[in-house]
């Protein structure tokens, strides 16, 4: 993208009249991180969103509400009872990158490496789009496809709402990496809900080796009702070769990343389970 022009507007309704006005010549400009990946040179207007008062944590009800364009950094900084978000932000680039990068930059065009959508998927956070007025939609149906389409027409993400989690709820994620702030080679994330020493539900997601982010039908299904334990993390980490095409690249072949997925995934569980037991976080 080339940006020839750049508004400002004061608001949500604003922006959003200013991004359907130039239809295909605008762009809802947040953090920019990602105009370094869109190198097509289209020239574009940029609408800044950072100004409309979407940069929020706030802890309501069973929610915790994040504005659209919060950046990582707060997300990572932010701590409260049980929250867990922090984990993988801090896992995400450099500082520089994390202090404009935003929640909704990550959620709204996925790139195969983003890293939030896998954790809002395992967490079943909310995401609330602008139209004119608010939607939500949950997140097995915000990441069915690329959520880019549902921004074509000037519409903005402008919250995003992750669940609290409760008592006997653990949080786990594993993002795997060649050096720090590279991308991910593969990044699982899993919340289990814990009843005694069975699991009653489990959510388990992951991305970068697949083409796009999911949840591993086959991994949740094979934890529903068993023990938690070693023994069941891995016979469930071993259905993931049957849930997702996993690739092949940068020197890896499809089945090391597979075999990546598994042990990551094991790991992931079992820091969901330590996490769901009590961990003190
Ligand atoms: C070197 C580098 C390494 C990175 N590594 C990782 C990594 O390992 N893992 C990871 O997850 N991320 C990583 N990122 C960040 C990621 O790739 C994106 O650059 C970032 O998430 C985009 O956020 P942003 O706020 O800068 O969005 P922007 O660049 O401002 O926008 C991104 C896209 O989303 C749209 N958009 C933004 N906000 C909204 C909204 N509220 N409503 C509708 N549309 C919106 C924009 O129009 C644009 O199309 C990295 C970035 C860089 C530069």
């Amino acid at each position: 993208m080339k940006l020839c022009e750049f508004l400002r507007p004061a608001s949500l309704p604003a922006a959003r009249d200013n991004l359907r006005e130039l239809g295909a010549k605008g762009m809802a400009l947040a953090g920019g991180t990602a105009l370094h990946f869109m190198q097509d040179h289209t020239p574009v207007t940029a609408v800044d969103i950072t100004h409309l008062g979407l940069s929020y944590i706030r802890p309501e009800g069973d929610f915790y509400r994040i504005g659209a364009t919060t950046p990582l950094a707060d997300i990572q900084r932010y701590r409260a009872p049980r929250w867990a978000m922090h984990e993988i932000c801090r896992r995400i680039s450099t500082h520089q990158i994390r202090n404009v990068s935003t929640i909704g930059g990550n959620i709204c065009r996925v790139f195969p490496w983003a890293d939030l959508p896998v954790v809002l998927l395992a967490m079943n956070a909310r995401m609330v789009v602008f139209s004119g007025k608010e939607h939500e939609y949950a997140a097995d149906d915000y990441f069915k496809t690329q959520p880019a389409k549902r921004f074509l027409h000037g519409d903005l993400l402008s919250e995003v709402k992750v669940p609290a989690l409760q008592a006997h709820h653990g949080f786990g994620s594993v993002k795997v990496v060649r050096t720090a702030a590279a991308f991910a080679m593969v990044t699982i994330a899993c919340v289990l809900e814990l009843d005694g020493a069975n699991i009653k539900s489990a959510r388990v997601a992951a991305g970068s080796a697949i083409p796009f982010p999911r949840r591993l039908p086959s991994v949740e299904a094979a934890l529903k009702g068993k023990e938690a334990k070693t023994e069941v993390f891995q016979e469930a980490a071993r259905k993931a070769g049957a849930d997702a095409p996993w690739r092949g690249r940068e020197g890896m072949s499809p089945d090391y990343s597979r075999h990546l997925a598994e042990v990551s995934i094991l790991d992931a569980l079992e820091r969901a389970a330590t996490f769901a037991r009590g961990r003190a976080e």
